[in-house]
């Protein structure tokens, strides 16, 4: 099918309010015209001007099984022939939806129970802080209610969840966050330890920091943690050593719940089914969306672990049904979409793939940039990496903002076939192919990042 260029492009800047695009700049033209993506196949895309782009970051860390994956549109089309529609009310369901849900309750770490479904990762957070102050209701503790998240956490763009993100631009002009949600240190030792400090010591630092946090607030007031394995929007940045074992036994001193955020994590994309697994988390509730369709469809989860599972359910006669969902919860054709997708992450070992391509991935990024004057750090696990550039090695001095240096390396790479993302805390280069990526698509991706970087290293020469 061609498409009218000229035609999409006036609609489309007439009429869709676009996420994260500075608006004025696009309404004068000034950001070009929108990019129409048009059709896409294992890592790459195609515009509708035919150019083709390696797309490595997945779209935003989600089409872990690649484009153009027929067994996924054929479940898909299978069911809306079928059934394109019934609820999960009142105890309705359908056979994929009951599959799907043993399915993640066997396969997710910990000791799962159920599954509630959404369509975003926001609305599945929303979610977890509802479960949250819900489970603290029903057991007698009505002021057990904060939920604490990390600066530089991502979380999502709705009300809760986009409190319980870390990065002020998310909430300024918006007025968030809300007061329920309180913010701590982001776990990052290459800008957040003092001179000397290791992993393991600065992990303990920010555990007694949480601790003394619970303490201010009233352990009694404090309900929820919400994390992601790995933080992704706000710098793709893996733990340091020992940190998840320090705010654990936190957590537990205080008897608060821990919200694993797998939307980016699960399903394989560090090397491991869920991040949690990586790093011997053991959440009470887990997050996931993203990876769990592979985009092919909008489906979160958030899965309930037997511990909340066990007071929700022993508090129904008192308060009768669980009054929370969405038309759209257990979606039959989000169910059919996300078994096709496990079927491939399983028979294709995906999660094995992000293991061994992603070993060869973070060796490259080390050796092609590590030692560049212009690279603080390389960093990443598995098949997700990035590159935060400083002005100062030596002092660990950032770029001036207003250099726009990370962004203008994302688009040196656009300018010649790549699409990495400009992480939007600091001057950081970030790369999530899909998980399905072969070592040689790798070497591909790193290669063509390595020339954008040497551009505009010369730039600023
Ligand atoms: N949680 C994490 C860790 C995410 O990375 C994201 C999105 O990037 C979300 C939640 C929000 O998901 P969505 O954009 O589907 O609402």
């Amino acid at each position: 099918m061609s498409i009218n260029i000229k035609d999409i492009s006036e609609k489309d800047r007439n009429s869709v309010l676009h996420p994260f695009t500075q608006l004025k700049d696009f309404a004068a033209g000034k950001l070009g015209d929108p990019t129409i993506i048009e059709t896409g196949k294992g890592i790459r895309i195609q515009d509708a001007h035919g150019n083709q782009l390696i797309d490595g970051f997945a779209g935003l860390y989600c089409v872990n099984v690649g484009y153009g994956r027929t067994e996924v549109a054929e479940a898909i089309s299978r069911q809306a022939f079928r059934l394109a529609y019934y609820h999960s009310y009142a105890a309705h369901t359908t056979d994929e939806l009951a599959i799907l849900s043993d399915r993640l309750v066997k396969m997710a770490p910990g000791k799962m129970s159920k599954v509630f479904y959404g369509m975003s990762g926001s609305d599945a957070n929303e979610t977890q802080a509802k479960l949250v102050w819900y489970y603290n209701n029903l057991r007698g503790k009505p002021t057990k209610k904060k939920i604490i998240s990390r600066e530089r956490g991502y979380h999502g763009c709705s009300v809760v969840s986009g409190s319980m993100t870390g990065m002020s631009f998310y909430h300024d002009h918006m007025d968030l966050p809300l007061p329920q949600i309180v913010h701590t240190g982001v776990p990052h030792h290459y800008w957040g330890a003092t001179p000397g400090e290791s992993e393991r010591e600065f992990s303990a630092r920010r555990g007694e920091e949480l601790d003394q946090l619970i303490e201010r607030l009233g352990p009694e007031n404090v309900g929820g943690f919400i994390g992601e394995p790995v933080l992704g929007t706000g710098g793709i940045t893996p733990p340091p050593e020992g940190y998840w074992q320090a705010i654990q036994a936190v957590l537990k001193k205080h008897d608060v719940l821990l919200i694993a955020d797998e939307v980016i994590t699960g399903f394989g994309r560090t090397g491991s089914m869920f991040g949690s697994q990586h790093y011997g988390i053991e959440p009470d509730l887990i997050t996931v969306a993203k990876g769990l369709t592979s985009a092919y469809f909008p489906l979160s989860a958030a899965i309930v672990g037997e511990k909340v599972y066990k007071v929700l359910e022993d508090g129904a006669d008192k308060v009768g049904a669980f009054s929370h969902g969405y038309t759209y919860s257990g979606h039959p054709i989000g169910a059919a979409a996300a078994n096709a997708v496990l079927d491939i992450v399983e028979k294709e070992d995906l999660p094995g793939n992000a293991r061994d391509v992603g070993a060869f991935f973070q060796a490259q990024l080390q050796e092609k940039f590590a030692q560049l004057p212009i690279v603080g750090e390389v960093r990443g696990v598995g098949l997700m990496g990035a590159i935060e550039f400083v002005a100062d090695r030596d002092n660990k001095k950032r770029f001036d903002p207003s250099l726009k240096v990370g962004a203008r390396i994302s688009k040196a790479a656009r300018d010649r076939g790549l699409i990495v993302r400009a992480m939007p805390h600091g001057d950081i280069l970030g790369f999530a192919p899909p998980l399905v990526a072969t070592k040689a698509e790798v070497e591909e991706i790193v290669g063509i990042a390595g020339s954008a970087v040497r551009f505009v290293m010369d730039e600023l020469a």
